[in-house]
């Protein structure tokens, strides 16, 4: 067959429904618990979140239907391509056959438009006017002023984590840009930050400060016209992003390959793993052989150290107990550039996909990623952010042990991200500034004690 580079899907094949994995996970989720043990209803998310993503939250249908207007949004850049790394698979000389989804084309630099999107038009759709968040390397803040500026009528307001929001000036101004606007968490506008800062004036910050904030900020609007948008982690998020797998299913297709052999992406929160992954978890399932690997930062080890328990989302546990791996809500992960990649839980649906056996996880250091990240820019030719490295360096793992074995394997990942905004962590790897930081165990534990007495999951 022709070299083939790019394999495009036309816009009428973009899928008209999303894939929600709770109804087949083998086990079930276990639900979302309020402060007195109890699980949660929708109502009483109602001041935190509008009722129609909570209804998506809570949803146990395998399908459902993304709204014409929000296709409409999304062919902004949608869908986006299918790549074959033929020169990276030809610089490491394996045998493997190497696709990744470019996910670095959406206007915001990542795929997480796919869920700001939706979440803006559902939210507008309740009536709402401001949405409240909190971001880490910058990502979805912006991704969250770029939706609410194209959807319109709705202001966007996000807290940055503190060290992000200094080593990354570039992405609060394109929030700025965009309309949004975006301040240093912890800040002093909120309870939760004024706490924080009156205890550690020096902290870095952390998701779980800066969602703290973010909830705090909506709940406490005396209109009740502000709702908290969550970029990652929670059902509906990993819901959105199932586009990406779906699409990736049709476009291998297209060149003639019914399935991957390895499907691959990075971990934060786990929905761009969940995007790419879950749709073929569902043939997984369904008997297909597919090994499915999660790549998480070796300083931030969700998924390979922490433990499966309930535990709070956030610093200021203002959030119902998740049933997630956590290396819990306390843990204030190393100042590594992956600021993406910095937090403590995992997804639910994430965490019950790998206690069910459905995925395994890799932890790797940040001087692996970096290298495999300029690999990457140096034969590929794209950038990819530092999280987005994660997944590269897993993949240049497993392609090196194809060509050990011999092996033709079919790789499939998800390139969550350009770098282009992330540049100085590039420069200090390549000034020899960048350091690995080691896995804190006995801090890890330590956070793992205050949760004694916590529900526990099944
Ligand atoms: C936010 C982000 C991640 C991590 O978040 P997930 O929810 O785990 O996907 C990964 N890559 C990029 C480029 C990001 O912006």
């Amino acid at each position: 067959m022709a070299r083939q580079k790019h394999i495009y899907l036309d816009e009428v094949d973009m899928p008209k429904q999303w894939y929600n994995l709770a109804p087949d996970l083998p086990t079930p989720l276990n639900p979302p618990l309020g402060p007195d043990g109890k699980p949660v209803t929708p109502e009483m998310l109602a001041p935190v979140f509008p009722m129609n993503l909570i209804e998506q939250e809570v949803s146990q249908e395998r399908w459902i239907d993304i709204p014409e207007e929000i296709r409409e949004h999304l062919f902004r850049w949608r869908p986006s391509p299918l790549v074959r790394a033929y020169e990276l698979e030809a610089a490491l000389g394996t045998p493997a056959k190497i696709y990744y989804k470019n996910e670095g084309v959406s206007p915001a630099g990542s795929h997480k438009p796919n869920t700001a999107i939706p979440q803006a038009w559902y939210n507008k759709q309740f009536g709402i006017k401001k949405l409240t968040t909190e971001t880490g390397a910058g990502q979805w803040g912006s991704a969250l002023s770029f939706a609410c500026s194209v959807i319109g009528g709705i202001e966007c307001k996000v807290f940055m984590v503190r060290v992000s929001f200094e080593q990354k000036p570039f992405r609060k101004m394109l929030m700025n840009t965009w309309g949004g606007t975006c301040v240093a968490s912890p800040s002093m506008e909120t309870q939760a930050g004024r706490d924080i800062l009156a205890q550690y004036p020096d902290t870095p910050g952390s998701l779980g400060i800066a969602i703290s904030e973010a909830v705090e900020a909506a709940v406490s609007d005396p209109t009740g016209k502000t709702r908290y948008t969550l970029g990652s982690v929670l059902n509906h998020v990993m819901l959105h992003q199932s586009i990406i797998g779906l699409e990736a299913k049709k476009q291998l297709a297209k060149v003639g390959i019914d399935k991957p052999d390895v499907v691959i992406g990075c971990c934060g929160g786990g929905s761009n793993f969940a995007g790419i992954s879950f749709p073929f978890m569902y043939d997984k399932i369904h008997g297909a052989d597919i090994q499915i690997i999660g790549a998480e930062p070796f300083s931030c080890p969700t998924l390979t150290k922490a433990p499966f328990i309930y535990d709070n989302g956030d610093v200021a546990q203002m959030t119902p107990l998740l049933a997630m791996h956590s290396l819990g809500h306390n843990f204030v992960p190393a100042p590594i550039h992956a600021g993406g990649l910095r937090y403590h839980g995992m997804a639910p649906l994430v965490s019950a996909a790998l206690r069910d056996g459905l995925m395994e996880a890799q932890a790797i250091h940040q001087s692996e990623c970096f290298e495999a990240g300029l690999l990457f820019s140096k034969t590929e030719g794209i950038i990819p952010a530092p999280e987005t490295t994660h997944a590269i360096a897993a993949v240049i793992r497993e392609a090196k042990k194809a060509k050990e074995e011999g092996k033709e394997k079919t790789i499939l990942f998800n390139f969550s991200g350009h770098g282009l905004m992330d540049l100085v962590g590039y420069d200090k790897y390549l000034n020899g500034e960048l350091h690995d930081y080691e896995y804190p165990e006995s801090e890890i534990a330590l956070n793992l004690e205050k949760l004694q007495g916590y529900p526990l999951p099944k």
